[in-house]
């Protein structure tokens, strides 16, 4: 409907019109609030330097990183802040099967990171993901920047029949319309690791190949985006943007990868000052990339500001929910270990979580022990769509808790821990199953992993962290010590594991220790 008729006719003329096809249309968008998830690649909780800071420091038991995200500090005060969100599956392409379908990774069909050798994973195409139910409701949904959820097919637009890179295995990919699930506006590429000099493919599958840090290059498609230059969207419609920066993720090593302005906030610090954390050893040989992990998180809180100043310009930041998260953390040498992810440690499954919705949520800092499939139901309930949850779905919609702390909702008592790798493989090499490797969980107060061999399936190591008394995981205690709290990790273990059909339940494995039950 025309605006200014709008007003001239007043809110009881509109109820007469609502067969009227735009009328209730601009009315609806007009309640139904924009949505907008960011999510960084490999940001940890702990780098974000307002973790350190009146109001927040009190909330958690380690110590923040010695980062600058001043937006992010300033983002905090005007949003709900999760302290301990998990990232069940701490890997690129589990977490985004997850994060999209609500699932998780034995049903979202991405068990393993997507890759051409792994044909078995692969975003299910019959899956209603978040973008589809968004797009349902009437809304203009938009992508931007990394995907990684799909298995790469020879389908480079620019060269049928071929991949969009030559390597083997394949990482990158092209996503076709018919796999974008209600994304009608397309921005995106696979996955590829050439900061300052990425590549996207548009809606209509045209590549662009900006030489620009891609955070930054990302914050301007949306604010563009936003301001709706060359008529890309329909602002009749309220919007869902999804935008997939990759770095903090690595390469870390050089200027290739970050801003200079940022980089020169840490370059001239000890290592021993960067990594903070008693947990880590700065004389690892990883410990070089610290500043420019660092300055990549810097870089990363400037472009998510672009977005958030484009709001407000606007006037679209009063009735648009903004999320700020990441797939997974980085070990960024804590625990020894040079794998980054994948680990049950704090460092690579506590993710960030932040969500600002301007006069409906009250900012504070909460305790919920988000899980990755409980983002996309918790979204769609935060937007109103609780009722357009699909039915398969396995997250829970922790919405009412973010509107009210006190809500009569379950709090979940423990998050998944998820670990598979590459099971059989066929004559060419291609993965045919998935191995699942480790499970485990984490409460408020424990960390627990267990983790068997491939041919008898017997527990071969186990991780147990006291995480209150021992926030830095620096003493795995004996299962055997402690068989009344390995008992109940186990029985909580067994349900989740149970409620999710999880290959651990289908097969009991490791029966004898989680009480899975008799069906
Ligand atoms: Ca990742």
């Amino acid at each position: 409907m025309d605006y200014k008729l709008n007003i001239l006719l007043g809110g009881v003329t509109l109820f007469a019109l609502q067969g009227c096809q735009t009328g209730p249309q601009a009315d609806k968008a007009k309640q139904q609030p924009n949505v907008i998830y960011v999510f960084p690649d490999q940001l940890r909780n702990c780098a974000l330097e307002f973790w350190g800071q009146e109001g927040f420091r009190d909330n958690v038991n380690f110590r923040n990183d010695p980062t600058h995200t001043p937006r992010l500090n300033d983002f905090a005060r005007e949003a709900v802040v999760l302290s301990s969100a998990q990232s069940n599956c701490p890997l690129s392409s589990p977490h985004r099967g997850s994060l999209l379908t609500g699932m998780y990774p034995n049903r979202s069909g991405v068990p393993l990171n997507c890759n051409s050798d792994r044909p078995i994973s692969s975003l299910r195409e019959d899956a209603q993901c978040v973008s589809d139910v968004f797009s349902r409701a009437g809304y203009d949904c938009a992508y931007f920047g990394k995907l990684h959820a799909d298995f790469p097919t020879p389908d480079d637009p620019a060269n049928p029949g071929h991949y969009v890179e030559e390597q083997d295995p394949v990482w990158d990919t092209y996503t076709p319309p018919e796999r974008r699930h209600g994304f009608n506006y397309w921005y995106s590429y696979g996955t590829f690791d050439e900061h300052k000099n990425p590549h996207y493919w548009d809606t209509e599958g045209k590549r662009h190949a900006p030489r620009e840090w891609s955070p930054l290059h990302e914050a301007a498609r949306v604010v563009s985006y936003l301001k709706n230059e060359g008529n890309v969207r329909d602002t009749s419609k309220p919007f869902f943007i999804m935008v997939g920066m990759n770095p903090p993720h690595s390469p870390y090593r050089s200027l290739d990868d970050c801003m200079e302005q940022d980089y020169n906030l840490y370059k001239d610090r000890p290592l021993d000052s960067l990594l903070v954390r008693p947990n880590a050893d700065p004389t690892m040989e990883k410990a070089a990339s610290a500043p420019y992990y660092f300055a990549s998180v810097t870089g990363v809180d400037r472009a998510f500001g672009q977005i958030l100043d484009a709001l407000k310009e606007l006037g679209l930041d009063e009735n648009t929910i903004v999320v700020f998260s990441s797939d997974h953390g980085e070990t960024m040498c804590s625990q020894r270990t040079t794998d980054p992810k994948n680990s049950p440690y704090a460092e690579s499954m506590n993710v960030p979580f932040l969500v600002r919705y301007p006069g409906k949520l009250t900012p504070r800092v909460d305790d919920l022990l988000l899980s990755s499939p409980d983002i996309m139901p918790t979204l769609l309930g935060m937007a109103g769509l609780a009722d357009s949850i699909p039915s398969e779905v396995q997250g829970r919609n922790y919405a009412p808790l973010f509107f009210d702390p006190q809500a009569q909702v379950e709090r979940p008592t423990g998050a998944l821990y998820i670990q598979n790798v590459d099971g059989d493989k066929d004559a060419q090499g291609k993965v045919t199953s998935y191995f699942p490797s480790s499970r485990g969980i984490k409460t408020a107060r424990y960390t627990l992993a267990l983790y068997i061999d491939r041919k008898e399936h017997k527990l071969v190591k186990s991780l147990l962290f006291d995480d209150q008394e021992d926030p830095y995981q620096q003493h795995n205690l004996p299962l055997e010590k402690h068989p009344e709290v390995v008992k109940e990790l186990c029985a909580q273990m067994a349900a989740q594991l149970k409620a999710i059909g999880d290959p651990w339940y289908e097969q009991r494995i490791l029966a004898d220790l989680i009480p899975y039950g008799e069906n």
